[in-house]
């Protein structure tokens, strides 16, 4: 069983192989892997499979910043109500791909025009720059 929280259900879909350090990366990859291969995800509210290997996680709390823990939980929330979920309910990889294109519009006017992530996901193919016009796009925090 995967266990994914909400917005990775959105944030994933953009993943390029970028990350705060090699572990969290690898373990990114190993986490979305199994998720494409069809293990079933189950919805968390708070930190999840990808999270445990990310730097800036204490105990359960998100410390990227001062706000962030609030922030995320709040992204949470917002991507399970765009999806049509529930926290612990089980999904699959496939079920949610299909439905990001219905719902990114609202999500990435919403978060992706200020989020630090910004510049890696718009290498991706599938990440609809066209949706903004800002030029000057943040730096993502990186730790060495
Ligand atoms: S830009 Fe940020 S909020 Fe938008 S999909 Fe990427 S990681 Fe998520």
């Amino acid at each position: 069983m995967v266990r994914l929280r909400g917005h990775h259900l959105v944030c994933l879909h953009f993943f390029l192989g970028e990350g705060y350090n090699p572990e969290f990366i690898e373990n990114l990859k190993e986490v979305l892997t199994r998720a494409e291969a069809g293990e079933e995800i189950e919805i968390l509210a708070d930190a999840d499979d990808v999270c445990k290997e990310c730097p800036y996680l204490e105990g359960r709390i998100c410390l990227y910043d001062k706000n962030s823990e609030d922030e995320i939980r709040e992204m949470d929330r917002t991507a399970i109500n765009l999806l049509g979920l529930e926290n612990k309910g089980k999904v699959n990889w496939i079920d949610i791909k299909k439905k990001i294109p219905g719902v990114f519009r609202k999500w990435a006017k919403r978060y992706c025009e200020e989020c630090d992530w910004r510049r890696v996901c718009e290498k991706n193919e599938n990440f609809p720059v066209s949706f903004f016009t800002s030029a000057k796009l943040p730096e993502p925090k990186k730790k060495g």
